[in-house]
């Protein structure tokens, strides 16, 4: 029986230095469950022998039968180093990149993440996203070189050029890092052999060595090759366990919760440093404010609403009054917990710097702000890399199913916020958006066989964007009442605050007073001194400037504008696709002296009718989604494949040789890309595959563009 570990994971978690917060970054295939099993196996919670085939990270059905890691969940990991026992909390972040929002929202509460590759394979899509991620959320990487077993037994590598085949790994990570870490850790965050920050070995095998590990133990890459060669492999993992080996890296190279924190609160908490609150956070104190913000909600059938995530400062007790800071309510704290691989453990309280479970915060969503003081700053919003990009509508076979169907789809959507659910209780049909076409085969599959639900879905469809790409002249709207008059003005948003919204620089929300922060941000991305006061909103990657002057009684009406705003950003003139990067100017109006006469009834139609009529002025264009892809093929497919990448308005970015096999990096419209898999296995004996590496927006052909806003309009009912 594996022994109860329960009071010491407690105990532990009153000490801050004794406590990592972590996550294992991989591409699809490349170990990551097999090397968290070994890990729990290493900490004796599940015995060694069933490490590697039980999997037990993978627990929800679909994932079982997929094989795919998709839902992250938290365990908790006892691991001694020199004769100090650290308390691990290991955050599973799921591969696939249709799911990289579950990725981004473990990274919030994780500090280090172990940067998992095939040694065979190296550096591939899924890591740099990964990376990416982490990066953006600065958390510290370190490196496991996995499936070393491979570079022996099936490529047959002599020491050397297993050496040579370790830095090529190891300076393609490091270039990536240098390329997109924060400034203040370029050339710190590098791995390196020489100071143990990278660590190779098998995730199969049990077995990890570090440099000084070899050197302390006298084990060579010719012993490692004559091991498996006489067919010992299980002397290696006795000499060198994984658990060991990683888990000491881990330890001594990934920053506890107080060294993290005086670093990643200024990136991810735009409040004042200097507050009681600031500097609790920034210290990780325990006898602080509470502050938790959730990275993943899960539903139990028996506790109910299981809030999982990353407890910042102070100490978070059973009964408890807690307030959701945007969501203005309060709650009662009912359990606090931990986890140890799928089970959830009741404790009396949590201290600061600890990944814990939380019962009762009801009705909560992921990243908001939880604290025991009111009227705090939130954190920054938890920003995907990808935004969904694909639609299905959802309807109960049975219509007896329809209250049943809403109420589970609002908890889907709770449990991964990525996608977006449209409910339209009249119609019963529901519009379900996600980040591709596997996404949303994932969440049907689970409101049918978990949920028990029986659904029809329809054919998944693209949801375009609507932009302009020349300034407006400026047009007027008038209210129904004909008594007031807006004048509204439209252009492309600069590139520079685009790149800086999407990338999570620039904070989305109403702008209600002077903000000094947002001021100088702005400034230093070259918007004008008196634009950058004029900003009121921003909002899906679109701005609202006021830039009206002298109006009495504009204050009175400013909410509703941004209002109106938000409705067309949601909803744009072609075919009523949501806006992007539009940057809209309120130059002037006319008010009625009567706050009576100018309600939302009056402002909303008066508004929006302006910022339409300039985005006609401007010529309002389509953007469609297209997805850059890593196609990977045996180079005998590779003419067939490229007759598929072209038949599908793709576009060949780079071309590339490894082995025999190619790579190749392809832009391609997401409208296009359904049924993509099957048509690349179909042609290459199911030995082709892709992942998608990055997402764009780009204008949608003239010659098809008309033909698409018809049919949107058709499905719309617009026509
Ligand atoms: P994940 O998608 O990253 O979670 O990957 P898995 O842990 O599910 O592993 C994918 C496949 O790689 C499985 O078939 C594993 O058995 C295999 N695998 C994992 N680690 C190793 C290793 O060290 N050597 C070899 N040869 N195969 C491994």
């Amino acid at each position: 029986m594996p022994k109860d570990t329960t009071k010491e994971i407690v105990e532990l978690m009153d000490k801050p230095e004794q406590i990592r917060n972590i996550g294992i970054a991989a591409h699809i295939d490349h170990g990551k469950t097999t090397m968290t099993d070994s890990l729990l196996a290493g900490a004796g919670m599940i015995s060694e022998e069933l490490a590697g085939s039980l999997l037990v990270m993978d627990f929800h059905e679909d994932e079982k039968t997929r094989g795919i890691t998709i839902d992250s969940a938290n365990v908790s990991i006892l691991h001694k180093s020199e004769e100090k026992t650290f308390l691990i909390n290991l955050i599973d972040t799921p591969g696939h990149v249709d799911f990289s929002g579950e990725v981004t929202r473990a990274m919030r509460a994780i500090d280090g993440a172990v940067v998992l590759v095939d040694a065979a394979e190296g550096m591939m899509p899924q890591t740099e996203t990964v990376l990416k991620q982490a990066l953006r959320e600065r958390v510290k990487p370190v490196l496991f070189i996995n499936k070393v077993d491979r570079l022996i037994k099936e490529l047959q590598l002599t020491p050397k050029q297993m050496q040579k085949q370790f830095i090529k790994v190891i300076n393609d990570i490091n270039q990536f890092i240098n390329n997109i870490c924060p400034e203040e850790f370029k050339g710190k965050w590098n791995v390196s052999v020489q100071d143990g920050s990278v660590v190779f070995g098998s995730a199969k095998d049990k077995w990890a060595l570090s440099f000084s590990y070899m050197k302390e133990k006298k084990i060579s890459f010719k012993d490692i090759i004559k091991i498996y060669e006489e067919d010992k492999k299980e002397e290696l993992s006795k000499k060198a366990p994984l658990a060991k080996v990683v888990l000491d890296m881990v330890i001594k190279h990934l920053p506890n919760p107080k060294e993290a924190q005086a670093y990643r609160i200024e990136k991810i908490w735009h409040g004042d440093i200097e507050s009681e609150e600031g500097k609790a956070l920034k210290s990780c104190n325990p006898d602080g404010p509470a502050i938790f913000t959730p990275t993943k909600i899960v539903v139990d059938p028996h506790a109910g609403e299981v809030a999982g995530g990353r407890l910042f400062s102070g100490t978070i007790k059973k009964g408890q009054e807690l307030h959701l800071i945007s969501a203005k309510r309060s709650v009662k704290v009912q359990q606090v917990n931990i986890y140890k691989g799928q089970q959830r453990l009741i404790i009396d309280e949590a201290k600061a710097g600890n990944i814990i479970g939380i019962v009762g915060l009801k009705d909560v969503f992921v990243g908001e702000t939880v604290s025991s003081k009111k009227d705090i700053k939130t954190f920054e919003s938890i920003k995907h890399l990808f935004e969904p990009v694909v639609t299905e509508s959802i309807e109960a076979k049975n219509p007896a199913d329809l209250p049943k169907l809403i109420s589970v789809l609002r908890q889907v959507s709770k449990e991964d916020p990525t996608i977006k659910i449209e409910i339209n209780e009249e119609t019963g049909q529901h519009l379900l958006s996600g980040m591709g076409e596997l996404h949303l085969e994932v969440i049907a599959n689970r409101i049918k066989t978990e949920k028990n639900v029986d659904i029809t879905t329809s054919e998944p469809i693209v949801v375009y964007r609507e932009t302009v790409t020349k300034e407006s002249g400026i047009k007027e709207g008038k209210s129904p009442n004909k008594h007031n008059l807006f004048f509204a003005k439209v252009e492309p948003l600069e590139d520079t605050v685009y790149q800086a919204i999407k990338a999570n620089e620039l904070p989305e929300g109403r702008i209600k007073k002077k903000d000094n922060k947002l001021f100088d941000a702005l400034t230093s991305l070259g918007v004008n001194n008196e634009e950058a006061k004029q900003y009121r909103y921003i909002y899906r990657d679109c701005v609202f400037c006021d830039k009206t002057r002298g109006i009495v009684h504009i204050g009175e009406v400013i909410e509703l504008c941004l209002d109106a705003f938000e409705q067309v950003v949601n909803q744009g003139p072609l075919a009523k696709e949501p806006c992007m990067k539009l940057k809209v100017s309120l130059m002037d109006t006319k008010l009625h002296e009567d706050a009576i006469h100018r309600g939302p009834a009056q402002v909303y139609p008066a508004v929006r009718d302006a910022i339409r009529a300039a985005m006609e002025d401007a010529k309002v264009v389509l953007y469609e989604p297209l997805q850059e892809i890593q196609v990977e093929t045996p180079e005998r497919f590779m003419g067939e494949v490229t007759k598929i990448i072209q038949s599908k308005r793709g576009h060949l970015i780079n071309v590339e040789q490894q082995g025999d096999r190619t790579i190749m990096r392809v832009k391609m419209p997401v409208a296009e890309m359904f049924g993509l898999t099957g048509d690349l296995r179909g042609v290459t004996e199911g030995r082709a595959n892709f992942f998608i590496v990055n997402q764009l927006f780009a204008k949608t052909p003239r010659e098809i563009q008309e033909k698409v806003i018809v049919k949107i309009k058709q499905r719309k009912g617009l026509e």
